[in-house]
């Protein structure tokens, strides 16, 4: 079974591809809690079990939470984190929420997928896309293809209205991750005419925002103060998470924290949040006005404005967009399912799924390719570690570009190809991808010409031929780097390691999820409220290990009946 996956910064999500009578859809799977959204956090318990999702978001802001969060942040990177006991790098606590959705396709279809399709933001680079290539692997799925999530995002909309040629853009805000693309549609063709962003603004930007406004007044006595300060960080940073839904239904919205006991409040009002985020809004123009320009398209003739992302829920954020194109955007599917929604499409397609019209989807390559060149300045002085574009950002794949490069030096035995990706202008701000020596006959300077062509698919595998018409000798190379390789390598036995972990039994999931509130509440309150907690706490645990479904049933319902009380009204 093949299904579509949303590896997003903050929520997952995992769709199928189902036929019927009127030829099919995509449809959300839910998870373990009834939600059709995962929260991207990974913890690891005491015991050494893992949880994903809500469960483990609730432990965030614990003494000794061990979860992680927002790691897609650092894919593509060597950075560890610590949980517990163990070291895991952003591709392995991915593959662990991989698995969790793949565990509730299997809970929810009977039959345990074995492939998929995963989302990708337009912006991650090669090293990026590897890297949650891998962690599909690591996960036991069979990647089958990597998309963008604009471009998931276009085909969910596709499907439902797709008559005429006109450029539409796709805003996509997610928690961490800012996307901008321009899409046409045409007679079963999807193509991504430019792709433009910010891959570090997000909805999460807006949740430090609103801490940073309250800091001041929320806490006279300094109570933030005495507690650790990464605790204390993630529970301003979960109030503002309450705050900014609460803005978005309403003028104004509490902002309140219990903390050693004392409940901490305040109100946060419309007019207030926009104050403190105008400089994150005015982020939001750049890569609009970047992907126009690229694509050459004017923000006029666009026939729609697409919002996705669960940011774009944010009435600031519809307002500005408001103001950016002059006209109201469009958000029919829901903004927080659109590319699971679209990456479950595109598996169908795959697929060959009779249920599905031919749609071909056209991508552009995200980035520049080229190659390290030298030049004779105008003072006679040689500037090295240039940068030579050979295939320019957002040009459609399959692509295919050569260009034309010769020697520096008289007698210049060999030249050394030296391939890049990025788009400064000295190599040295862009990504090494690999290089390639390419001998030649001495000749005096400039007489020997090289061609360089580089042809790169969707798949991101780029194919560099070069060739020397002197003398006819053809060279070639195809880009995978000695990371790459060396994760390869060991690709194996992690994939085993990973697949040793205990994990939660997917059943439990209601009663680890009030487990980890109880926590919460337990290290929020002091005194005696503190100590009915952990009573309370305790008969669960108590129940849970007696394994007697009706006793843990009475325990969870006193439980959580004490939770909501506490939470709703917190004692002073
Ligand atoms: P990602 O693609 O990064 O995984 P999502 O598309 O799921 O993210 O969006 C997550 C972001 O949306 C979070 O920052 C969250 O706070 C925000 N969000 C979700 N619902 C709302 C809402 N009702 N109002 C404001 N922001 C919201
Ligand atoms: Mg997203």
């Amino acid at each position: 079974m093949l299904i579509g996956i949303d590896l997003g910064t903050t929520n997952s999500a995992v769709a199928l591809w189902q036929n019927n009578e009127d030829g099919g859809e995509a449809v959300l799977v839910p998870n373990a809690l009834g939600a059709a959204l995962t929260p991207s956090a990974v913890s690891v318990l005491p015991d050494g079990n893992t949880l994903v999702g809500a469960a483990a978001l609730e432990r965030v802001g614990l003494k000794d939470g061990a979860t992680a969060t927002s790691f897609k942040r650092l894919m593509g990177t060597d950075r560890k984190q610590k949980l517990g006991k163990k070291e895991f790098s952003a591709e392995e606590l991915s593959a662990l929420v991989l698995m969790s959705l793949r565990d509730d396709v299997t809970a929810h279809t009977g039959t345990r997928p074995t492939e998929a399709v995963i989302t990708v933001p337009a912006y991650f680079n090669d090293r990026q896309r590897k890297a949650t290539r891998r962690a599909g692997e690591l996960a036991g799925l069979t990647v089958r293809r990597l998309i963008n999530e604009p471009t998931a995002a276009a085909l969910a909309f596709g499907l439902q209205d797709k008559e005429e040629r006109e450029p539409f853009l796709v805003f996509d805000l997610g928690g961490g991750t800012f996307d901008v693309s321009i899409v046409e549609m045409f007679e079963g063709i999807v193509e991504v005419r430019a792709s433009a962003g910010d891959n570090r603004l997000g909805g999460d930007d807006f949740n430090s925002a609103i801490a940073t406004a309250v800091r001041g007044r929320l806490d006279p006595d300094g109570l933030l103060g005495k507690i650790d300060e990464r605790r204390a960080e993630a529970l301003l940073l979960q109030a503002a998470e309450r705050t900014k839904r609460g803005l978005s239904d309403g003028q104004d919205a509490e902002f309140a924290l219990t903390v050693e006991g004392a409940r901490l409040s305040t109100t946060v009002t419309a007019s207030e949040f926009e104050a403190q985020a105008e400089g994150l809004i005015r982020r939001l123009r750049d890569p609009v006005v970047r992907a126009l320009r690229d694509s050459q398209i004017d923000a006029a003739s666009l026939s729609e404005v697409v919002l996705v992302g669960g940011a774009t829920r944010m009435p600031l954020v519809r307002k500005a967009i408001t103001r950016l194109f002059g006209r109201f955007p469009n958000s029919s599917v829901h903004p927080d399912h659109a590319v699971a929604l679209g990456a479950a499409i595109q598996g169908g397609l795959i697929a060959r799924d009779s249920g599905l019209e031919e749609i071909r989807i056209t991508d552009v390559c995200p980035f520049t390719l080229g190659i390290e060149t030298a030049e004779h300045s105008a003072r006679g002085t040689v500037q090295q570690g240039l940068f030579s574009p050979i295939i320019e950002r957002n040009t459609p794949v399959p692509v295919s570009r050569s260009g034309v490069f010769s020697t520096m030096g008289d007698g210049q035995k060999q030249i050394e190809v030296k391939i890049y990706q990025g788009e400064a202008r000295e190599v040295s701000g862009n990504v090494h991808l690999g290089q390639l020596k390419v001998p030649v006959p001495p000749r005096p300077a400039g007489e020997v010409a090289i061609d360089v062509r580089f042809s790169y698919d969707s798949s991101g595998l780029l194919e560099v031929d070069v060739e020397v018409p002197l003398t006819g000798a053809k060279h070639n190379l195809v880009i995978i780097d000695e990371e790459d390789r060396k994760a390869a390598s060991d690709l194996e036995s992690r994939r085993k390691a990973l697949a040793a972990l205990k994990h939660h039994p997917r059943e439990e999931a209601t009663n680890q999820m009030l487990l980890a509130r109880a926590e919460r509440c337990y290290e929020e309150f002091l005194g005696d409220v503190r100590a009915v907690v952990g009573d309370r706490t305790r008969m669960f645990v108590t129940a849970l290990d007696s394994q007697d479904p009706r006793r843990i049933a009475d325990a969870a319902a006193d439980l959580s009946g004490l939770l909501d009380m506490l939470e709703a009204n917190p004692p002073l």
